[in-house]
């Protein structure tokens, strides 16, 4: 080709080429646009040349900056620019440039763009919906990525902004497609753990779990779903969200949940929920013990259910519908400290304090459920009572209660107390208990009292105290020290036994003195006659006793009844006590017998028995004086027995005897008459001696047991009390009268109060086998002798033991003057025998000294009321007093009172009114064998 067909060519190609061409200056002119340029931009190629080169081409671009350096400095450029159309859209264009030197010597430039559009229209479809998802995904926090999995290892192939910032904040690393697992932890384990979890979306499929974040700080949800090319898994595409705060407040929850059920399990109180029907829907550990029911008893149950048995604090029934529960479903207001008694299934009563919340789901105004917890009060309840019954019983109490600190400071004291002692609680509350003292106690008493109180922690006895008005009267004080817990307190009780003292005082008048004639009785007599005989030891002196007894007196009481019979009786003793004046005291030994003690007699013993006799003799011309009753005179002669004594002997009874002895020899003579203890009764003695031996020779074969019944109010059986006998080889079975006093005299009494006692026991055992009699208790009679002697107390255990016998049941029946001569020790043996179980009974009550020193100390059971009493009760208003002070006091020591020698339904009818409950007396039944107590067990059972 020429250079000019070259030419043609060339410039054939700028006129017709696809591309559009400009030709520009150095100065930037654009001085040539081919057809295609023009085309493009919309312009003519004048209008190109006439505008400037900023109004075809965006200038703002970073490449044009680019392309316009890289033109300057190589001479030649290419890049993306955007051109600018007529209507001022931008075109994409690949724009090129080449400077040439022209043929008029001038450096030109040659642009060659081609319009981009249609390659960029054909891009933009899928280019827009990548750039959109490259958007989305960087927009979010959560991690997005996606990993190709090939033979050579796991790598990240993409991922976005929020996973590549999380790496570079939190571990300094910096991502790039292609980055390794291990270039990624630098962390074996870690690798590892991803490892497996891409490998078990690769086996698996897609899955989610929670999982924690490289140093565990952060949660994420994960999702890894495996992508697949030909079968096989090439990638696995993640996301991972962080669920931290979710995870955490999950976490939270559980761990307040398992706090909250700990909590709910392990308290001590019942809780129970109940849905809005109030059925039980969930019961905690204690609410089941507490119920006493299991928890498949609790649920389900409603607080209506009747096998609750609730009832209130006063055990009335609880009305279903007031339980707290109830209502605050109904109310949807909390109740609380409600007291509530439930029957478990024991049949125990339990008391628990409820308190019940309603529980709202939403904003509703009526509860959809309730929270009712409870505590189980009983043993506070129980302390309570105890307390109350406590404070009640210091309150009521009819003994006076005083409680004081370690100073003697008074810190509170009963109704009882200012009562005895006249002073109010303000008064004494806050005193020192010296404010009581009488002074009457002298420095040796109180060295023991707190002697006694430090060592033993207890005092009791008898002490003089003083009261407000300044009287000072006597008290029966116990005072304990309590020192279990806190500060030691002393609490004192104290009766006040003026009144005590007065009864006493009566009653030993009542027993001492005859309240027919106001002598003093026989008993009486003994005391002074001991006395007398006791005196004569040291005076040298003479006494004589006479026993004057009314001839015939039987026949006056028949013929003139009672009362005229009581009338005589006093007009005789007045005129034997005027008759004798200072010289002689009269006393009445039984009903129409009198004692005389003649004392201070002449020591020639001729000259006193002829004083004695000239005395007598004056009494009974005395007696013999007509007695006037209205119109009709009455004369009546008496007879005498005397016997002397001197020296200091011979004792009280025994000369009673004698004097007795006498007298009926003397009546053996005649009326009127007096005789002398003399040579015959010393055959009487011999006599006496026979009968000793004999009895001797015939314990125990020869005795027997009786049985005599007693019964209670209701006349129902309660026991029995054993009365020996002695079967005399001539003269028959004999009563104890008998034989007993000879058995004290000789020590017979032991073996034969021995074998009562075995019989006793072995009756008792017998008795204990059969339902009818195994409730009875049978009484054993125990003299003084037998007390006193010392195996006593082994003796009644062995017997027990032997029998086999239950000794509750046991009762020994003592006098007080078996008890006279020591009373410590005799308090020390009863108290041996009782710690046994066995009982005591107080005999032939009233006739002795009758003393609350001995109802006090001794541990009894029983008071007997004797029969002397009991005898006349009817008739004579003494007795009737003499028997409700003894019930009285009985009753109020704890004692029971039984009555013995109830003959007759008037007397046991007089006893009841009086307060007696038992009762023993031929009424009900005389001494019998065992066997027929059997007997009368078995009718009453029938009855
Ligand atoms: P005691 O202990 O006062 O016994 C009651 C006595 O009153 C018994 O007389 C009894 O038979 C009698 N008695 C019961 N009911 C009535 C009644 O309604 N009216 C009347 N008038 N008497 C009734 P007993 O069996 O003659 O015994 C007399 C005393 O002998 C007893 O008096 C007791 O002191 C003594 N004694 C009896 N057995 C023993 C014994 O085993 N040992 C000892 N040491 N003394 C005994
Ligand atoms: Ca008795
Ligand atoms: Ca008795």
């Amino acid at each position: 080709m020429d250079a000019h067909e070259t030419m043609r060519f060339r410039c054939s190609v700028f006129e017709y080429g696809l591309d559009a061409m400009f030709l520009t200056h150095p100065d930037g002119r654009i001085i040539a646009a081919n057809p295609a340029a023009c085309a493009l931009l919309g312009r003519t190629e004048e209008d190109i040349c006439t505008i400037g080169r900023a109004e075809c081409v965006d200038e703002s671009t970073p490449e044009f900056a680019a392309w316009v350096q890289q033109r300057h400095a190589l001479g030649q450029a290419r890049g993306d620019l955007l051109f600018i159309h007529a209507d001022g859209h931008r075109i994409p264009v690949d724009v090129s440039s080449q400077a040439f030197t022209d043929v008029d010597g001038v450096t030109k430039t040659i642009i060659i763009a081609r319009d981009l559009s249609t390659q960029y229209a054909l891009a933009d479809a899928s280019t827009s919906a990548q750039r959109q998802l490259e958007i989305l995904i960087n927009s979010t926090s959560d991690f997005i990525w996606s990993v190709d999995i090939t033979v050579d290892g796991i790598a990240h192939e993409l991922y976005n902004n929020a996973l590549r910032d999380h790496f570079h904040d939190e571990f300094g690393v910096q991502m790039y497609p292609g980055i390794t697992l291990h270039e990624l932890f630098h962390d074996e384990q870690s690798e590892r753990l991803w490892q497996d979890l891409y490998a078990r979306s690769a086996r698996d499929g897609r899955f989610t779990i929670e999982y924690p974040t490289r140093g565990g700080n952060r949660w994420l949800e994960l999702t890894l779903t495996p992508v697949t090319r030909e079968d096989r898994v090439v990638a696995v595409s993640a996301f991972g969200r962080d669920v931290t705060a979710q995870h955490e407040a999950r976490e939270r929850l559980a761990a307040s949940e398992r706090r909250f059920r700990t909590v709910v399990e392990t308290m001590a109180e019942g809780l129970v929920f109940q849905s809005a029907d109030g059925s039980i829907v969930s019961a905690n550990r204690a609410a089941e013990r507490i119920q006493g029911r299991g928890a498949d008893d609790l649920l389900g149950r409603t607080s209506e259910d009747p096998a609750w048995g609730a009832i209130r604090a006063d055990g009335s029934p609880f009305p279903a519908a007031e339980h707290p529960a109830m209502r605050t479903l109904q109310t949807g207001v909390p109740e609380s400290d409600v007291t509530m008694g439930v029957r478990l299934p024991s049949g125990d009563v339990r008391w628990i304090s409820i308190n019940s919340a309603p529980v709202f789901e939403s904003s509703d105004a009526i509860p959809s459920g309730v929270v009712t917890t409870f505590r189980d009060i009983t043993a506070q309840r129980l302390a309570e009572e105890a307390l109350q019954t406590a404070a009640t019983a210091f309150a009521e109490s009819h003994e006076a209660m005083l409680v004081a600190d370690a100073d003697g400071t008074i810190l509170s004291v009963n109704r009882a107390f200012s009562e005895i002692t006249g002073y109010s609680a303000e008064e004494a509350v806050g005193q020192h208990t010296r404010l009581l003292n009488s002074g009457r106690q002298d420095r040796a008493f109180y060295q023991e009292f707190w002697r006694a109180l430090l060592e033993e922690g207890r005092w009791q006895g008898e002490i003089w105290n003083r009261r407000k008005s300044g009287e000072i009267y006597p008290e029966w004080l116990g005072i304990t020290a309590i020192r279990s817990e806190g500060p030691t307190r002393y609490v004192a009780t104290f009766l006040d036994l003026s009144l005590a003292k007065q009864s006493e005082a009566q009653i030993h008048s009542l027993a001492n003195f005859d309240m027919l004639t106001g002598l003093p009785n026989r008993k009486s007599m003994l005391e002074r006659l001991t006395n007398a005989v006791t005196a004569t030891r040291q005076a040298h002196a003479t006494g004589a006793l006479a026993v004057i007894d009314v001839d015939d007196f039987k026949s006056v009481n028949d013929a003139r009844g009672y009362d005229d019979g009581d009338a005589l009786l006093s007009i005789l003793a007045s005129r034997l006590v005027s008759t004798a004046g200072e010289r002689a005291v009269i006393t009445r030994l039984s009903s129409d017998e009198f004692g005389v003690i003649l004392s201070n007699l002449d020591p020639d013993r001729l000259v006193a028995a002829q004083h004695a006799e000239s005395m007598t003799m004056q009494l009974l011309a005395a007696l013999a004086e007509p007695v006037q009753f209205g119109d009709f005179t009455l004369h009546c002669t008496a007879s005498a027995g005397i016997a002397t004594f001197r020296n200091g002997g011979p004792e009280a009874a025994t000369l009673l005897m004698h004097a007795d002895v006498a007298l009926s020899e003397a009546k053996r003579m005649g009326r009127s008459e007096l005789r002398f203890f003399d040579a015959s009764v010393q055959s009487a003695l011999a006599e006496r001696v026979a009968l000793e031996s004999l009895l001797r020779r015939t314990v125990p074969e020869g005795l027997r047991a009786l049985f005599q019944p007693q019964v209670g109010a209701r006349g129902e059986l309660i026991g029995a009390e054993a009365l020996v006998r002695w079967e005399h080889p001539e003269r028959g079975l004999l009563l104890p009268d008998a034989f007993i006093p000879l058995a004290e005299d000789t020590g017979l009494i032991v073996p034969i109060g021995t074998w009562m006692l075995q019989r006793a026991c072995a009756v008792l055992r017998e008795w204990q086998d059969n339902p009818r009699t195994a409730g009875l208790s049978v009484s054993v009679n125990v003299s003084a002798l037998e007390m006193q002697e010392a195996r006593f107390v082994e003796r009644v255990l062995e017997a027990v033991r032997d029998s086999g016998c239950d000794p509750t049941k046991l009762k020994l029946e003592l006098t007080e003057s078996a008890l006279l001569s020591d009373l410590e020790g005799q308090a020390e043996k009863m108290a041996h025998l009782r710690a046994a179980g066995i009982q005591f009974s107080l005999d032939d009550f009233g006739t002795g000294f009758s003393s609350l020193i001995y109802l006090k100390r001794l541990p009894l059971d029983e008071l007997k009321i004797d029969q002397s009493f009991v005898r006349d009760v009817e008739h004579n208003a003494n007795s009737a007093a003499i028997v409700r002070t003894i019930i009285g006091l009985g009753h109020s020591l704890g004692l029971s009172v039984i009555a013995e020698g109830v003959e007759t339904p008037e007397q046991r009818t007089m006893l009841d009114g009086l307060g007696c409950r038992e009762f023993q007396g031929y009424l009900i039944g005389r001494p019998m064998a065992a066997t027929a107590i059997l007997d009368l067990a078995r009718l009453a059972s029938v009855r």
